[in-house]
């Protein structure tokens, strides 16, 4: 008995240690990009050089840093056990649709067009309507960022069945090899492909992963080399018998989720 527990204390420590590690590299990245546009602002200055691009930069870091913040309080709060989901009944595929078009704002700066199909015009559904529209924006944020150079297609598909909601994001970009495919959804992993160019932090998956089984559903994913990926979440239809349908006609996505995904 003592020996379980000391393993799971062991366990729990090594991956306690883990994070930390993962997240001070991250850190450190995005904080050094700063540090040197900065001093080239300083150097420059002088010579009255254009600062635009360098203020950019820095614009681009604090948003990644941000990012990162972000997934560090989801990740302390699924440690404590506190993620308490903010659900509420809704008509949600109104709030998809809205997801997915200021996300496509996005994705057309990236030269990716970004398509929304669905098959059900109306759905009521418990869910946490943020967290959904992390899933959807790290999703739809992933296919655009692993697009084919040059640009790209993504729709994001909406259906019922089995009393089920599905979303599905689908890409035609770089793809994932199979081997890569069994591990993605782990912490940290990140992918050796040919995208080496963007820094993730392989953690962007992982808590999709956990946003949709906090929701009691699942996510499968499909992918070949050089065609394009396919990612499907799976969220169980209930309705809160406690809680009344919320009047959420003034929802509106919240930009700042979206706008960090996108800022890699
Ligand atoms: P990251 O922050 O590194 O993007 P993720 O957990 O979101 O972390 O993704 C992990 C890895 O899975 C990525 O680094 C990438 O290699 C691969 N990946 C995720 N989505 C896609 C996609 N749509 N197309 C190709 N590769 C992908």
């Amino acid at each position: 008995m003592n020996n379980v527990f000391e393993s799971r204390v062991n366990e729990e420590e090594k991956m306690r240690g883990d994070i930390f590690a993962g997240i001070s590299h991250e850190l450190k990245t995005p904080i050094n990009v700063i540090n040197s546009a900065l001093q080239v602002i300083k150097d420059k200055r002088a010579m009255g050089e254009d600062e635009d691009k360098y203020l950019d930069m820095i614009k681009r870091n604090c948003y990644r840093l941000n990012r990162i913040i972000y997934n560090l309080i989801d990740i302390s709060r699924y440690e404590t056990g506190e993620a308490g989901l903010k659900k509420e009944n809704c008509e949600i595929i109104k709030h998809i649709k809205e997801w997915v078009k200021d996300i496509s704002v996005f994705a057309r700066e990236r030269n990716v067009v970004v398509h929304f199909i669905s098959s059900v015009e109306h759905l009521e559904v418990s869910v946490d309507l943020d967290k959904i529209g992390r899933i959807i924006a790290n999703l739809m944020a992933n296919a655009v960022k692993f697009s084919k150079d040059g640009g790209g297609s993504v729709t994001l598909s909406v259906d019922a069945a089995d009393n089920n909601l599905i979303i599905a994001v689908k890409d035609d970009g770089i793809g994932i090899s199979e081997k890569n495919l069994d591990f993605i959804f782990q912490r940290f992993a990140r992918v050796d492909n040919s995208s080496v160019k963007y820094e993730g932090s392989g953690l962007g998956l992982w808590l999709v992963k956990n946003l949709v089984n906090m929701h009691h559903g699942s996510i499968t994913a499909e992918s070949r080399e050089g065609v394009g990926s396919k990612f499907t979440v799976y969220i169980p239809v209930t309705l809160d018998r406690y809680i009344s349908r919320q009047a959420k006609a003034e929802y509106k996505p919240n930009p700042d989720i979206i706008r960090n995904e996108f800022m890699y």
